[in-house]
């Protein structure tokens, strides 16, 4: 009876971790496709004037709000 069990556990733990993993595995590829596809940008803060740089998706419009003050800035274009 014991035997059965034990066994019954195993398969069970087995199953589980084996899920985890797959769920872990396609978690870590979605980001990575994610973010080949984001492009660092350049911003410049028209309020106070602090350059910083940011991810944002492709052919996105919308501004990235600066980390010092929060106003939306529009990237830079050289
Ligand atoms: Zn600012």
């Amino acid at each position: 009876m014991g035997n059965i069990e034990t066994s019954l556990n195993l398969l069970l733990f087995i199953g589980v971790s084996g899920i985890f993993l797959l769920w872990v595995c396609c978690d870590r590829q979605d980001n990575v496709r994610l973010r080949l596809h984001w492009k660092h940008s350049a911003f410049l803060c028209r309020r106070c004037r602090h350059i910083y740089e940011a991810m944002r998706p492709p052919k996105s419009r919308e501004g990235v709000p600066c980390p010092h003050c929060g106003t939306e800035n529009t990237p830079l274009h050289f």
